[in-house]
């Protein structure tokens, strides 16, 4: 029988849809599992578990998943013995002390004496541990953020990312404790197998960030601005040129990154180029 690798997702929340569009978009056919443990890809050697974010790290380290999907937040919080084998530029969030907004925040050393509740306590004590303050950690499992309302905390440490949880509940952001992102992590003894198809998964994984941090652009210019124009596009070699058929013009196609990207379109449009047309790339293999 072909030997298969197991990778844990999660099974519904923040992380649940991009898991799965990653996969689809690494062309691995995930049938939907809401509601299910556990299914098989018919045209990749992966079987894909469905668990609760906080299990992953536990079933990668004990061998039941080989790979696992999951926050930086929950690797670190964890500890346990797995490795992170690749960003994955989703679910993007940062830990962060919070309290009340009406709090005059000073410094680090608000924090001496107070409570602190939070879903994170391995995190918090490193961290005030390193700052060398001590609080009172209240570990609490879930909805932290109306802790200081009902008198349970003076401060919270939370997950935060447009900050707007936060402000309904009166609280405001005000020390970065650690920033995440999802992760693909993995078992520390894959045998040589399952390290081929890991190989395989994420040489897909790694063509189908790159396309997403990357634009496929098109644009006509004047020849006698051509070469300025092309001075302005990095390209993955030298950007192709096309005659048009109007006299005296040519189309030129180049790719560019995400954040050169505006920056670049300007000096573009300043240098005499016309009709720009912007395109996504759906893998990009370099
Ligand atoms: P589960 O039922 O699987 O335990 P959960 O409620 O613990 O789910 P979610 O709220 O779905 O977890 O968050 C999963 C992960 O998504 C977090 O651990 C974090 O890495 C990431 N994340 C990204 N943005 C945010 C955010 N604004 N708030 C919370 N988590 C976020
Ligand atoms: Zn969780």
């Amino acid at each position: 029988m072909q030997q298969k690798l197991r990778i844990a997702i999660q099974k519904s929340g923040r992380l649940y849809e991009e898991s799965v569009k990653l996969l689809k978009d690494c062309g691995v056919d995930v049938k939907n599992g809401i509601n299910k443990l556990k299914t098989e890809a018919e045209n990749f050697p992966l079987e894909i578990y469905f668990l609760r974010d906080d299990d992953i790290p536990q079933y990668v380290e004990d061998a039941v998943a080989d790979i696992g999907i999951v926050g930086e937040n929950v690797v670190y919080e964890k500890n346990k013995k797995v490795q992170i084998v690749e960003e994955l530029g989703f679910g993007k969030c940062r830990l962060s002390v919070a309290v009340g907004r009406k709090e005059e925040y000073s410094g680090i050393a608000y924090l001496q004496g107070k409570r602190i509740a939070t879903t994170y306590p391995v995190l918090v004590k490193k961290f005030l541990d390193e700052k060398g303050v001590q609080a009172e950690i209240h570990e609490i499992s879930g909805s932290v953020e109306i802790a200081p309302g009902i008198g349970l905390a003076d401060a919270i440490v939370d997950l935060v990312s447009s900050g707007s949880t936060l402000f309904m509940n009166g609280l405001k952001e005000v020390e970065p404790v650690l920033k995440s992102q999802a992760v693909l992590i993995r078992n520390e003894q894959l045998d040589a197998g399952k390290l081929k198809i890991l190989d395989r998964l994420l040489f897909r994984i790694r063509a189908v960030k790159k396309a997403k941090n990357n634009k496929y652009v098109l644009l006509n210019a004047p020849n006698d601005k051509l070469q300025d124009i092309i001075a302005l596009l990095p390209g993955m070699k030298s950007p192709t040129v096309l005659p048009l058929a109007e006299e005296g013009w040519s189309s030129v196609h180049s790719v560019l990154s995400e954040n050169q990207f505006w920056d670049i379109i300007e000096q573009l449009k300043e240098a005499g180029a016309q009709g720009i047309l912007v395109i996504p790339i759906e893998k990009m293999i370099i």
